[in-house]
């Protein structure tokens, strides 16, 4: 049902609309239209970058319209398709979720092509615009729910070549810190079809919240850029850390349940840590303040492991469930080299 008129075979730069036919109270004939740009240099790999899988995360939209803006066919060795605000009615929101049919597009593939818009776009991406891509980047941060230490991420996949691929990829992010995860809130992620498709995926999760820093939207737009470089689509050398007289990306991974830290009950969250400090197992890394029971001491968030707090809740207010820490444990890269599933 998704109406795009972009050829993705014609040389240059092409911007344009997805359209999605979305019949409402007052738009009987109404489609949803969301930004893309296509541009073609030359021979090389195909890169498919996209923001706003959830629309209240800003760094990879901007990322990506810069780049959508700013590139020139003569600097593209292969081609680059960009859609900066993926789920655009929840981007021009700012949420999560999308208004018109209350889905996480991050939990909607494959998709089905008369299904609602959001299961609309996963289709559309999973049967047109994953196959002519070489590489797929979903560029995530943490939301209004949740604020990471700016990190390029991954999946450990089974196939050994890709995951090679995948993890140098990750490193030219040159973040801070590396982050192997695991899906412990349900399955259709984008990330995961088109890891299923054979693709070298590129994942992140930069920081977090609507107050982003400078620095973070610095490590958005140029990690982005050096991991095009990279991978053979944008032409130029790519950048590494040590060049930038910058130590080696600390690998983590968060691979068990119980790296994911959930409220035992509701409450006000005090964080005690900083994000991407080294924490003890059994270290406080947080409190819930009892709001109806101030007299109560609070209930004690502790390290089920050593490592490193990667990502915290955003807001204080927190109810039972709600997901307050993320630690991810150190792990020597050597490790990805070994067949099979990683244990730590
Ligand atoms: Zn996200």
């Amino acid at each position: 049902m998704v109406i795009c008129p972009l050829d993705f075979d014609r040389s240059g730069k092409q911007q344009g609309f997805l359209r999605i036919p979305y019949s409402h109270n007052l738009g009987g004939w109404a489609n949803v239209m969301i930004p893309i740009t296509c541009i073609v240099g030359g021979p090389g790999p195909t890169a498919l970058v996209l923001g706003g899988n959830h629309g209240d995360e800003y760094q990879g939209q901007i990322a990506a319209m810069k780049l959508a803006r700013d590139l020139t066919p003569e600097q593209v060795a292969g081609r680059v398709v960009l859609i900066p605000s993926l789920n655009f009615p929840a981007a021009r929101v700012s949420t999560r979720l999308s208004p018109l049919d209350g889905m996480n597009l991050n939990r909607a593939f494959p998709g089905e092509p008369e299904g609602m818009v959001t299961s609309q776009i996963a289709h559309f991406l999973t049967t047109v615009l994953f196959p002519l891509s070489d590489i797929v980047i979903d560029i995530h941060s943490g939301g209004r729910s949740m604020e990471f230490f700016p990190c390029a991420h991954m999946h450990v996949v089974p196939d050994l070549d890709q995951r090679r691929a995948m993890t140098a990829a990750m490193l030219a992010w040159n973040t801070d810190f590396a982050f192997l995860y695991t899906d412990i809130a349900g399955t259709g992620l984008l990330p995961v079809e088109a890891e299923n498709q054979g693709k070298l995926v590129v994942t992140t999760e930069l920081g977090g919240g609507e107050a982003i820093p400078a620095h973070v939207h610095r490590v958005a737009q140029q990690g982005l850029r050096n991991v095009l470089i990279h991978t053979g689509v944008l032409a130029g050398k790519s950048q590494t850390r040590e060049q930038q007289g910058l130590p080696p990306t600390v690998l983590t991974a968060a691979l068990a349940a119980e790296n994911y830290l959930l409220a035992p009950e509701s409450g006000i969250f005090e964080v005690a840590v900083e994000l991407g400090e080294a924490v003890r197992r059994d270290q406080p890394v947080g409190y819930l303040h009892h709001l109806e029971r101030p007299d109560r001491s609070p209930e004690v968030v502790r390290s089920p492991v050593d490592g490193y707090l990667i990502c915290m809740r955003a807001p204080c207010l927190t109810c039972q469930g709600d997901c307050v820490a993320v630690i991810a444990q150190a792990v020597d890269p050597a490790r990805l080299e070994q067949p099979g599933p990683l244990r730590l």
